[in-house]
């Protein structure tokens, strides 16, 4: 390839909207241009990187049994009727309707598609298990597209859907995938952790992991264990239950109101109390499908939407209430709220360490008042406790006690093992050895591809461009000929280039009228793993000079033991 030749339309300054180092850089280096919020063209340097993704991911899902299909993209809604996740998916689905009326969305996902497929054309267990996968784009209108690739409304991935005769095989084929997305992230070259998680909308009973690639500009937040295998998101994790008090004392003082002008806060009450934020309490007006909950937490903590939604839903649309409907529920504002003498059937949920019997601090439902020494149970009702809070950093461990420690992520993958929720809802049943009928034990696996793009840009990026690892690189090596007009250095610069190609080192011939230094800027911001120089200089002395991206490393190589040599650093990678 030539670069004079190639659309690969760097820029200078990255456009106001990219926020994230990814974003920036992919814009800046011409691998992507926006179409529409959360929509993008992949350029020809972008669609590299991403066909080598696939190919990776390609064929470790066929060495895990895996057999490529490709399913539709247009989906009818009946099918996502029978299982509920007609209304269950929200708006985040992108609904279309034909001309005769009929419903139909832009696949999100695709269980409902693929049970149907094998509910069809698979009787026997002599034919499981079945692992089928697809690479396409998927459609979610989600609430904020942001971050480029990272949270797109239109995105590649890969999904796998297994079947499997028996719980215990289901388990295999989810191990299978577990180890099988470790080996595509690591041959991407992302550092990742797989973490426990929540099953949110896909569901299913057996578990799930996702993997995080980890970066301090990750949207998710993950909690591990330095001295078990523990570790979770932190929607997910299991925050400890607090040690037991036993009765509150009869002798506690009851409640008093205090005046607290102006503080609405937790810190504005805490500071203008002299108490620590853990003395008091958090409550928070959600709204779910049209009905108020209070949820209490500590007011050193911090709310968990998804136990949330897990313990009181699932809801449509959980969200906290905005601070008109919260003044006209409780005639105060949101910082006032407390749970003593809420509206007769409220529904009050609150947090394990929130119902202890301690004396705290919370709003008193008016304005610029607080109540001291409520005491849990005997000032507001206890009748749902539940571990309703987000984990944090230096909490216990759940399993082993050690102090966990956090960490943000970019989720790029997520394996679930369902059960037969999806294969029970749609009848798709198989016969088993003894004859007997049973819907399919099924699990699901998905990637980013085009979100691991975005995770390796955003891990790999550094001050002048992306230091792409050789394995998806959108090219091996730029060749750089020093003078354009020179024409021993262009006849030499072809014949190295020829070599190098039929070596299997892709490569791009920089032949642009442009001073070195452009081509040096531009090299580096693509992000070619090796940069080769030729000028008049270098040939004088049979050599090229030979740079690596990662580590600046400059050495002059013989012209005729280039290619070997950088067939050599390849094949180290
Ligand atoms: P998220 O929590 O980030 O919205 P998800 O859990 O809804 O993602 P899954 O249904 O598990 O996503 O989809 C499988 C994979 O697809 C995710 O692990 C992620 O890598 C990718 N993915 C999901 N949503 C998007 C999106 N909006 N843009 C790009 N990639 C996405
Ligand atoms: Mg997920």
């Amino acid at each position: 390839m030539k670069m004079s030749r190639l659309l690969a339309p760097t820029l200078r300054e990255a456009p106001a909207e990219a926020e994230i180092a990814s974003h920036k850089l992919l814009l800046r280096a011409g691998f992507i241009r926006k179409s529409t919020a959360g929509v993008y063209t992949y350029l020809p340097l972008g669609w590299r990187v991403i066909r080598k993704i696939e190919q990776i991911t390609r064929e470790e899902m066929n060495a895990a049994g895996g057999q490529e299909i490709m399913m539709p993209v247009i989906q009818p809604a009946e099918l996502w009727q029978t299982t509920g996740r007609w209304e269950l998916y929200g708006p985040e689905m992108f609904r279309l309707r034909d001309r005769h009326g009929r419903d139909f969305c832009l696949g999100p996902t695709h269980e409902e598609i693929i049970t149907e497929l094998v509910k069809g054309d698979v009787r026997s267990y002599k034919q499981l298990p079945l692992r089928l996968y697809q690479i396409q784009n998927k459609y979610r209108d989600e609430r904020r597209p942001r971050f480029g690739l990272m949270r797109g409304r239109e995105f590649i991935m890969m999904d796998l859907y297994s079947f499997d005769r028996s719980p215990a095989e289901a388990r295999e084929s989810y191990d299978r995938m577990y180890a099988a997305y470790e080996a595509i992230f690591r041959r991407c070259g992302l550092v990742f952790r797989a973490v426990e998680a929540d099953a949110g909308a896909i569901g299913g009973s057996g578990g799930t992991h996702e993997f995080m690639a980890l970066t301090d500009a990750g949207e998710a937040e993950v909690v591990f264990c330095p001295d078990c295998a523990y570790a979770a998101n932190t929607e997910k994790a299991e925050c400890a239950p607090p040690p037991a008090l036993g009765a509150p004392s009869p002798s506690a003082p009851p409640p008093s109101l205090l005046a607290t002008p102006g503080a609405r806060t937790i810190e504005e009450v805490a500071a203008l109390l002299a108490l620590p934020p853990a003395r008091l309490l958090k409550t928070l007006i959600y709204k779910g499908d049209g009905q108020y909950l209070a949820v209490v937490v500590r007011g050193d903590r911090t709310a968990n939407e998804v136990k949330i939604n897990n313990l009181l839903g699932p809801f449509l649309d959980l969200r906290l209430a905005e601070e008109d409907e919260v003044t006209a529920l409780l005639a105060c504002a949101p910082g006032s709220v407390g749970p003593v003498g809420l509206p007769a059937g409220a529904r009050l949920a609150v947090d394990s360490e929130a119902a202890v019997p301690l004396p705290f601090v919370c709003g008193a439902n008016q304005p610029d008042a607080h109540w001291r020494d409520v005491t849990p149970g005997r000032d507001f009702p206890l009748t749902l406790t539940a571990d309703l809070r987000l984990a944090q950093a230096g909490e216990p461990c759940p399993r082993c006690g050690a102090p966990l420690r956090g960490a943000r992520g970019i989720e790029v993958g997520q394996v679930f093992n369902l059960g037969q929720k999806y294969s029970e809802a749609l009848a798709a049943r198989f016969l088993n050895e003894a004859g007997k009928s049973l819907p399919f034990y099924m699990g699901c696996y998905g990637i980013g591809v085009s979100r691991t793009m975005a995770a390796v840009a955003e891990q790999y990026g550094d001050g002048d461009g992306i230091v792409w690892p050789l394995a998806i690189a959108p090219y091996h090596c730029v060749l750089i000929p020093a003078n354009v007009k020179d024409e021993a250095v262009m006849t030499a610069a072809a014949a190295l280039q020829a070599e190098l190609e039929k070596a299997g080192v892709e490569t791009v011939l920089d032949d642009r009228a442009e001073r070195v230094g452009v081509k040096f800027k531009d090299a580096d911001l693509i992000g070619f793993p090796l940069r080769l120089v030729i000028s008049a200089q270098t040939l004088a002395q049979k050599t090229a000079e030979l740079k690596l991206r990662r580590t600046g490393a400059i050495e002059f190589i013989p012209l005729t033991e280039t290619v070997a040599r950088i067939r050599l650093i390849m094949e180290g990678n």
